[in-house]
């Protein structure tokens, strides 16, 4: 079997600063991804909180992540992982291209959008419903759609699909969005974005296409048909953990438990970014995590200790 000192899952910020920290570090590493290395920041179009840098796009820095990595002469491999099968001095990370023995495993596998569960929403996904704006926006130019969501992303991106649509709701369960004041106060200026408070969408409704959303007001359970082309929903996250088979421990919602360098319920297997359990889930707080869990996981190379 294939042995490393050091295996990480996930291509995105969290894993690819992993690779730096832990190559600059002289493991022995390599980096499985199974989609496109970048992680879920290629699908955002502004990136304005990487410090140093005050506007990218997030394809733009998770190249720059990639091709830094790979400089430092990184291994990348496009595999998905199938288990992790825990042992003591040996982790066996087992894959759809083979098994990898390692001393110690990096998860940093992210997080994927939380589907909204409204009638229509799996019918019409690819067919006016989408949970990337840019990747879809374009679509509907000169259009009316809507966002479901109050968080950054809802707002950011209703903020970036003004650039095409005629008209973008924002439907957001309660009377304010979650949202930091800065993205509010720049979807307050536009004459595009138009939200509906206190409403969750009901059902999605069209033939083959999309042609109209139901909401419902959550104060009134009044309900209104709001004819448009397309929905976005941002409604959250969740963590991409389903190989883990119920192995390590986990907060509510499956989000892994780790101490503060980055160390899970088993000794040698550490999380980084956004799948683990953490209040923040930024490119910053993602880089931040896999520098910390490349660390964590010399000092148990080379010294034995978490
Ligand atoms: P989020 O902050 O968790 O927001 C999710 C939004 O969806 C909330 O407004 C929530 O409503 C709403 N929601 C959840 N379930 C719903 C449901 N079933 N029906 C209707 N609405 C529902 O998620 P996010 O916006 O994807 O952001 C994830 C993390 O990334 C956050 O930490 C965020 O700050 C960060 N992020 C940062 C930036 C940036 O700094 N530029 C950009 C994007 C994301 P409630 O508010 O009522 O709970």
């Amino acid at each position: 079997m294939e042995e490393r000192e050091v295996v990480i899952i996930g291509g995105g910020p969290a894993g690819l600063t992993a690779a730096i920290y832990g190559k600059r570090a002289g493991l022995d590493l390599v980096v499985l991804e199974k989609g496109s290395f970048g992680g879920q920041i290629i699908i955002t179009n502004e990136v304005e909180n990487w410090p140093g840098t005050q506007h990218t796009t997030g394809n733009d820095l998770a190249k720059s992540f990639h091709d830094h990595a790979e400089h430092l002469g990184c291994e990348f491999r496009k595999a998905t992982v199938r288990e992790i099968i825990p042992g003591n001095d040996r982790h066996v990370v087992a894959t759809n291209v083979g098994d990898i023995a390692a001393k110690s495993v990096i998860i940093a596998t992210g997080a994927t959008f939380r589907r909204l569960g409204c009638t229509g929403e799996t019918e019409f996904t690819g067919a006016g419903v989408s949970y990337c704006a840019v990747c879809d926006g374009a679509f509907f130019t000169d259009q009316d759609v809507a966002v479901i969501g109050g968080g950054n992303t809802a707002v950011e991106e209703a903020c970036y699909l003004t650039r095409f649509a005629s008209k973008v709701y924002i439907v957001h369960r309660r009377d304010e969005f979650r949202a930091d004041r800065l993205v509010c106060e720049r979807a307050a200026c536009s004459e595009k974005i138009v939200p509906v408070w206190n409403s969750v969408a009901e059902s999605i409704n069209g033939t083959d296409m999309v042609e109209s959303l139901t909401v419902k007001n959550v104060e009134t359970g009044e309900l209104r048909d709001i004819p448009l082309a397309g929905v976005f929903v941002f409604v959250g996250t969740v963590p991409t953990v389903s190989f883990l088979n119920g192995l390590l421990e986990r907060a509510e919602g499956g989000w892994i438990k780790t101490d503060a360098r980055m160390q899970t319920s088993v000794p040698g297997i550490f999380a980084a970014g956004d799948v683990r359990d953490t209040p923040l889930r930024q490119v910053v707080t993602a880089a931040g995590d896999g520098a910390h869990a490349a660390m964590a996981a010399h000092h148990w190379i080379t010294a034995g200790t978490c």
